[in-house]
């Protein structure tokens, strides 16, 4: 790709900055595996602490980070409630299935989000022919939903419908901090109502590598064991625990940049002729901009790869759906120059 390229594929893509690369060169390392690496200790206490749990496990990736809730919860032949778009289904190569046996419940709700009550509709009945209901997934912010915030009173309520049902109830807080700087709250205003969260460090924040999972003491104990077995224990690990430190101390409060962004990108592609945005240019949630090209633009992969070549990346998702994604590498310079180029590829240029 040009090195001019605008690059909207995703919030993983961020680089680490120059100070976040001084605060790796300096961090005291040690091992993790035998349990004295002093930075990933850090960071683990950091996340308890900002998430309110009793511990925290850091862990390579997102996807390990909620295989681990599952496998550590879950036994083969239980059964996962979570919305059809979530993650968990549809981007972690069916790794519920394939790693700790289980199969999922779907719930439909627009913007990845759902009902109480379709959690209680969801749950088998105690009976030796149903699979046991173990564990209810919710996705925030909801990446495939929009890059949507669940209301506080929502995702409360309906993991207290969860927990009410005997569910182990998870989050899946990829980008958690998106979701609380959209929403204005503290991370607990989300958490205190549910048994774990996953969270990543390389999305929006802006570290290279690495996710955690917390929860109880019992709970990060089991999931620290089978993150041996699925190879993910790391050695000098506070190496990349350091910039998952930076991050969270320097790149939290910004995210409200990429929010502001993702309006501003909105606003330019609300007019251009061919392109439906999903949702009032308003109304974006947070650092996601999803849209629609007409058939006579092609395929979404097709008006991708014509925006490609003026200077734009971005992800084609579906026949018709492109998604692009604003972070802590891309400027509101960036943005109107992007913007220019859909305008131009959506003339067929
Ligand atoms: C990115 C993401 C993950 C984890 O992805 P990894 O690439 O494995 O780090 C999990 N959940 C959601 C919603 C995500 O967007």
């Amino acid at each position: 790709m040009a090195p001019t390229t605008i690059d909207l594929r995703s919030d993983t893509v961020t680089r680490p900055t120059p100070a976040m690369r001084e605060a790796m060169m300096a961090a005291p390392l040690g091992d993790d595996v035998l349990g004295d690496e002093p930075t990933v200790q850090a960071l683990e206490a950091k996340v308890a602490a900002l998430l309110g749990k009793d511990a925290a496990l850091f862990v390579p990736s997102g996807t390990m980070a909620n295989q681990l809730a599952i496998r550590a919860v879950c036994e083969h032949g239980d059964e996962i409630v979570a919305h059809r778009d979530s993650h968990i289904i549809q981007y972690e190569t069916g790794a519920p299935a394939a790693l700790s046996g289980c199969m999922i419940a779907s719930l439909e709700g627009p913007g990845g989000l759902f009902e109480p009550s379709q959690v209680r509709a969801a749950i088998r009945p105690k009976d030796q022919h149903a699979p046991v209901s173990r564990m209810l997934v919710l996705e925030n912010t909801h990446n495939k939903g929009g890059g949507t915030v669940w209301p506080v009173e929502r995702l409360s309520a309906v993991a207290a419908e969860g927990r009410a049902c005997g569910l182990h109830v998870h989050i899946d807080g990829a980008r958690l901090m998106n979701a609380c700087v959209a929403a204005g709250v503290a991370p607990t205003a989300f958490t205190s109502s549910v048994d774990s969260v996953s969270l990543c460090f390389s999305k929006g924040l802006g570290a290279p590598v690495g996710s955690a999972l917390a929860g109880s003491t019992a709970l990060i104990q089991r999931a620290r064991r089978f993150r041996k077995m699925f190879g993910g224990a790391m050695r000098q690990s506070g190496i990349l625990a350091a910039a998952a430190i930076h991050a969270l101390d320097h790149h939290v409060a910004r995210l409200a940049d990429d929010h502001a962004n993702a309006r501003r990108l909105a606003h330019l592609v609300a007019g251009i002729p061919g392109i439906s945005l999903e949702g009032a240019p308003d109304a974006i949630p947070t650092n996601m901009v999803f849209f629609t090209v007409a058939p006579a633009l092609g395929s979404s992969q097709e008006f991708c790869a014509r925006l490609a070549r003026h200077g734009v990346a971005a992800i084609g998702m579906g026949t018709s759906r492109v998604r692009m994604v604003t972070h802590l590498d891309v400027t509101a310079a960036d943005i109107d120059r992007a913007g220019a180029a859909i305008a131009a590829a959506a003339r067929g240029a």
